[in-house]
């Protein structure tokens, strides 16, 4: 028998982080820090395994501040750089084209046929996101999407999770579910003291790394976050269509 000693909050609102998490990276980001970095020499200062390094460590955190970082601190040439990372990243997608996680679509449709509403966040700039975005067809799909200059700052600051919520009108911050493939993400769902925050293991960073940044659970992907949820009472199954 189980008892509840009172009913879990009702969820409203689901964010979702884009690149590794609803949309396949496949090294796009990675590579186009590689072409920023020769472009602009942002990262001249340090051998590149140990900029590598940082950028994979920073997976999901606002680019200027990843690059600003590189730049040893000089962000004129953390700008430039981001300008520079922008420009790349839109290169591959114009070269590669975008593809989804397989299933994200679904997934996404079917949190909103639960009721829920889904924003998408991410570290790219509005005009790498909204290339994403219409790379996909998701301008209809997705409620919002915001990046970190709509909110203030990046992840792992809570910002783009309450600017979420905010925007959408959500009525509490445990009616938030944040779902991400870094420790960004799931640092900044707890932050903002989402409801339920959930690590996947689609993009940059590994089960005990979600883990140990506080993830309630790590899902293989995006498609097992509605049941997820639904296993927690968060969220009511909906009969089979
Ligand atoms: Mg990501």
């Amino acid at each position: 028998m189980t008892t509840h000693l009172s009913a879990p909050p009702a969820l409203e609102l689901v964010v979702l982080d884009m690149a590794g998490t609803t949309v396949l990276d496949g090294g796009v980001v990675e590579t186009a820090f590689q072409r920023a970095a020769e472009r602009t020499g942002v990262a001249d200062g340090m051998p590149w395994d140990d900029a590598l390094a940082h950028v994979r460590a920073t997976m999901g955190q606002s680019k200027i501040d990843v690059f600003t970082h590189l730049a040893g601190g000089d962000r004129a040439a953390a700008e430039q750089a981001t300008a520079a990372f922008e420009g790349a990243y839109a290169e591959i997608v114009a070269e590669q084209g975008v593809t989804e996680i397989p299933g994200a679509a679904d997934a996404i449709q079917g949190l909103k046929d639960a009721g829920l509403t889904v924003v998408l966040t991410t570290g790219f700039a509005p005009v790498t996101r909204d290339a994403l975005i219409d790379g996909l067809g998701w301008s209809d799909l997705v409620d919002l999407a915001l990046s970190p200059v709509d909110a203030g700052r990046g992840r792992p600051a809570p910002d783009l999770v309450l600017t979420a919520l905010i925007r959408t009108q959500t009525s509490a911050v445990a009616s938030v579910a944040v779902a991400g493939d870094t420790v960004s993400d799931v640092e900044s769902g707890r932050r903002a003291g989402a409801g339920f925050v959930a690590g996947v293991l689609t993009g940059a960073h590994d089960s005990s790394a979600l883990e140990l940044a506080g993830a309630d659970v790590v899902l293989p992907d995006v498609t097992h976050l509605r049941s997820a949820l639904a296993e927690r009472a968060l969220l009511a199954l909906a009969p089979s269509a």
